[in-house]
């Protein structure tokens, strides 16, 4: 055979080594406890979705419609888009499957999100969410639970001392429309320093500029018409009672009256987790509430409520001392008579001792060559079974970190040992 090119993988896809994957892994395991204990329940659904789905309820003007999505024909010219977040489709499968119709429904959902992007650090094609969203609460109390629910995950992963949580209330669509008006005056007067992209916004929706990443409006969007000004009294006073019990729960934050959220389904509270530890990429979770979504993809009048986090950008602020450690052994059997007894051995350990990883050498006799692959390999544990050992029932056990080495006379010692 000739020799074959390398296949590397797209640009702005990720892989995960064990490593890597451990610390998501551990992140994930975090996330589910802490959002079942506040009984969110887990859904699924299609990473391929139709792509009217994301142009009507993420908005035409957004980043994402505009320019970020992986849309493609099927066979038969059908237009399909892999899913560039995750609202949207989980509100679509609770209106095509009538749980929305059901009652009130706490959500979760986790997995691959897809954007066509600039890639860089904290930034990638293809990275993933943890997700929660509400259905059906229209009191704040529930405002309340889903920040409540962020800063309890953030701390109990001990990054929160590196985030801030900044919140705003956009008021209602009504409200944003007068808002709107409002910033497309002002912005008019700027109109000569407006890049191309916010000019476009400028008729269409001005309120997206807000949003935008370009360092050299920072100033002109500093000194736009407050959004607080604007909002009705219901909207300023829910907003009000949030910040008042985030206060009593003592939960900080800070009120950033220009925070608008990137998308345009979002009404009243709005907040994001920023850090600024991990790069010019700075928003771990976004989210917000957003009661018109449901009706603009057809489904009923319902209330919703929602964050979403980086997965990968949270993973940045971990240290890889914090995620815990799996116990490991290694079973040696010195001759291939002995071969069952290894394996009878490791699965008897695998039984007794659950959560630590057991491996079996199997037909490998090599000892010194095992102890060095063992050792680079930080396997906590060997047990070596050879003749003396099969006939007296003990077992040998090298403690691997400490070089140190004991004869153990029976199984409950050697378990003993191994703890
Ligand atoms: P950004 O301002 O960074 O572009 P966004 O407003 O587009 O973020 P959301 O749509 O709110 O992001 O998505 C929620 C979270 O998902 C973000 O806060 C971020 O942590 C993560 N995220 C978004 N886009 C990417 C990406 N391309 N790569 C990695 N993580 C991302
Ligand atoms: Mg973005």
């Amino acid at each position: 055979l000739s020799e074959m090119k390398k296949i590397s993988k797209l640009r702005g896809m990720q892989d995960l080594d064990p490593t890597e994957t451990r610390k998501i892994d551990f992140i994930e395991k975090s996330f589910d406890e802490i959002v079942n204990s506040y009984g969110y329940q887990e859904v699924r659904f299609p990473i391929l979705e139709n792509t009217e789905l994301f142009k009507r309820s993420v908005g035409n003007e957004s980043d994402i419609v505009n320019k970020e999505m992986f849309t493609f024909d099927s066979r038969s010219g059908k237009t399909m888009t892999l899913r560039p977040e995750g609202t949207a489709g989980c509100m679509r499968m609770a209106i095509d499957t009538g749980l929305i119709d059901a009652g009130q429904q706490r959500l979760t959902y986790k997995g691959p999100m897809f954007r066509y992007e600039r890639p860089q650090k904290g930034r990638s094609r293809q990275f993933q969410q943890l997700s929660i969203e509400a259905y059906g609460f229209s009191d704040s109390s529930i405002d309340l639970e889903i920040l409540e629910i962020s800063d309890y995950l953030f701390e109990q992963l001990s990054v929160k001392k590196k985030m801030v949580l900044e919140i705003n209330s956009i008021g209602s669509q009504n409200d944003q429309r007068e808002y709107s008006n409002k910033l497309k005056d002002y912005f008019t007067k700027y109109k000569k320093e407006l890049d191309e992209d916010s000019l476009k916004r400028l008729s269409k929706n001005p309120m997206r500029i807000l949003d935008s990443k370009n360092e050299d409006l920072k100033n002109i969007i500093k000194k736009a018409p407050n959004i607080l000004d604007s909002i009705s009294k219901e909207s300023q006073e829910n907003f009000s009672f949030i910040k008042k019990c985030l206060n009593e729960l003592k939960i900080d934050y800070v009120e950033n009256p220009y925070l608008v959220r990137g998308l345009d389904y979002y009404n009243d509270i709005v907040f994001e987790w920023k850090s600024n530890s991990i790069g010019s990429q700075d928003t771990v979770c976004g989210g917000g509430r957003y009661d018109s979504l449901s009706k603009i993809i057809g489904g009923r009048e319902a209330n919703a409520i929602g964050f979403s986090i980086g997965l990968e950008r949270l993973s940045l602020l971990l240290e890889d001392s914090q995620i815990p450690n799996t116990k490991s052994v290694i079973v040696v059997s010195l001759e291939d008579s002995f071969f069952l007894e290894g394996m009878r051995l490791s699965s008897l350990l695998r039984e007794t001792l659950v959560d630590y990883s057991i491996q079996y050498s199997g037909k490998d006799k090599n000892l010194k060559s095992l102890l060095k692959k063992a050792i680079k390999k930080n396997i906590d544990f060997m047990v070596i079974i050879g003749r003396k050992e099969i006939e007296d029932k003990s077992f040998t056990l090298k403690k691997l970190a400490s070089n140190q080495e004991l004869k153990l006379d029976n199984f409950e010692s050697l378990i003993k040992n191994l703890k």
